[in-house]
């Protein structure tokens, strides 16, 4: 066996549900396989959840949400319980990162870096709960307002594969620091990490029936389909494709659940001659290869202003062709295998697709030395025009398009001929230039002369195709309560009387 083929340390025996405090198998039995990336093969069987499994995951949800002492204790004793969470995943930091790199295919070093967040995740939300002000208002003398912020109930939280273990910290921290009682469905290509979170939360000390988790597959009848319609789960958090964010948008428009919806990117990174050329090189090639590409932020379209536009190319070029390509456990890997070979050939029929729209300038194919499991060179597409599919299609792969641009205007029309509107990156020396392109450019965040590193009290969301809603900081503090005002009166009644005589 290679070090590539080894579980690591620590494994379970097969991948169950976790329902009121109880690992289980699916009611029906289904179960399914998980692939190794590096070799494609089989290596552990996952639950493989229905509706009745989501019914049951709610029922326990529900009973703890109405019956246990979670939404009812103090906000401090709460943030108490997430900072131990916080700290046990940081002393597991390095197991987690093993399984994950393990199960997705990331580099080792990135994965351990996305467990550290996860653990600053609760660490932040605990913070948040403790210090947080709410709102009150009075008009002297007649009548005073609070707001009166209370858990919602129930929160359905479906999370993709790219950086699982982070990505569903990010929803689990605000959702329970809240109060709120859940019920989380994986990805079904990485569920591995998440059969982690029952233990961690067990030993910190959270109360039975809060957290409940239902591995499987999302589609019609399957886990995450049932979660998004039980009706007595009231928010739905979800982070995925666009297309399968509308669908969740229309099954839960019966019961007008509370969404929030972290879908697709684009994004652009925009460099002008004014630029500091080596950063922004440097910049945008970990945009787009750091976490092998699959990053939902990653910068995958570059504008580059005419004038430097060559020189651009070549350095790009020279560089990503230097981007270490190995295995998911070598620590000198940045860029390894992607998560499953379904999402494999999704990547390389865009390699080919672009190939017949642009200049290929690095990459192309599969790496040398690396003949089976799914590993893609850097690629980099130059001279790309707007109405190209890959200049359009969102690849998640490590796969990037140069485009060059003449003027301000042209830079920013390209920048927002996509659907979608995630992320900006802009790169010039210009201060008013770069203001000015911030405020016109469609997206929900922007990076100025910087690499996608974020605050945790920002909020995180994107427009149109790629998403609705905020989460981040404050904002995740609204989404997953209910802001209820209440009204004092404190002099007269100045109501007007009916049917008095
Ligand atoms: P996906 O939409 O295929 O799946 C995401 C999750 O939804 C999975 O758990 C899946 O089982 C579930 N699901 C699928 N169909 C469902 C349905 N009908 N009802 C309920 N649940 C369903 O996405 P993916 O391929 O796992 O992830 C990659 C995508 O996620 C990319 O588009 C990426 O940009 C996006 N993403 C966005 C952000 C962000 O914050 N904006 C972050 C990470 C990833």
């Amino acid at each position: 066996m290679t070090q590539s083929t080894t579980p690591p340390a620590g494994m379970p025996e097969k991948i169950r549900h976790y329902i009121g405090g109880e690992f289980v198998d699916s009611v029906d039995g289904d179960e399914f396989d998980v692939l190794n990336p590096v070799t494609n093969e089989p290596y552990i069987k996952a639950a493989s959840g229905k509706k009745a499994d989501i019914e049951a995951a709610v029922a326990a949800a529900k009973q703890a949400f109405d019956e246990g002492p979670w939404p009812r204790m103090l906000p401090r004793e709460r943030a108490r319980i997430l900072n131990k969470i916080a700290d046990i995943v940081e002393s597991r930091k390095d197991e987690l990162a093993a399984m994950e790199s393990f199960d997705s295919g990331l580099p080792i070093t990135q994965a351990k870096g996305q467990a550290a967040r996860a653990a600053e995740n609760f660490r932040f939300f605990a913070d948040l709960i403790v210090a947080q002000v709410d709102d009150a208002f009075k008009v002297p003398g007649r009548q005073a307002n609070y707001v009166n912020r209370k858990p919602i109930g129930v929160a359905g939280l479906i999370t993709p594969w790219n950086t699982p273990f982070m990505l569903e910290s990010w929803k689990l921290g605000p959702a329970i620091a809240t109060g709120n009682t859940v019920v989380l469905k994986p990805a079904e290509f990485t569920p591995l990490s998440a059969s982690l979170w029952p233990g961690i939360f067990e030993e910190a000390g959270l109360p039975t029936g809060v957290f409940n988790m239902v591995n499987g597959f999302g589609e019609e009848g399957f886990a995450g389909d049932s979660l998004v319609k039980h009706p007595d789960v009231p928010l739905i958090s979800f982070t995925g494709e666009s297309k399968t964010g509308q669908t969740i948008f229309a099954n839960a428009a019966p019961w007008l659940k509370g969404l929030s919806m972290e879908l697709g990117g684009k994004s652009p990174a925009v460099v002008f001659a004014d630029a500091d050329i080596e950063a922004a090189v440097n910049a945008t090639i970990f945009g787009v290869f750091s976490l092998n590409g699959e990053r939902c932020t990653a910068g995958s379209r570059i504008l580059v202003e005419q004038s430097i536009y060559d020189e651009f190319v070549e350095r790009y070029a020279a560089q990503a062709g230097r981007v270490k390509v190995g295995l998911p456990s070598d620590p000198a890997t940045e860029v390894a295998a992607l998560v499953h070979p379904e999402h494999y050939e999704k990547v390389m029929s865009y390699v080919e697709i672009g190939k017949s729209e642009a200049r290929l300038v690095a990459g192309g194919g599969r790496p040398e030395g690396f003949e089976t499991g799914n590993f893609v060179q850097p690629t980099v597409f130059a001279d790309v025009q707007p109405d190209a599919r890959i200049f359009q299609e969102e690849i998640f792969g490590p796969v990037v398009a140069i485009t060059p641009f003449s003027s301000d205007e042209e830079a920013l029309e390209l920048a927002n001929n996509t659907k979608y509107g995630l992320a900006a990156y802009i790169w010039t020396s210009d201060l008013k230039r770069a203001h000015n392109f911030s405020q016109a450019v469609e997206s929900g965040m922007v990076w100025l002369n910087s690499n996608n590193v974020r605050d945790l009290r920002t909020p995180f969301g994107g427009v149109k195709a790629s998403g609705l809603g905020h989460e981040g900081g404050y904002r995740s503090i609204d989404f997953y309560t209910e802001q209820q005002s209440v009204h004092i009166n404190l002099g007269e009644v100045h109501n007007p009387v009916f049917g008095k005589q």
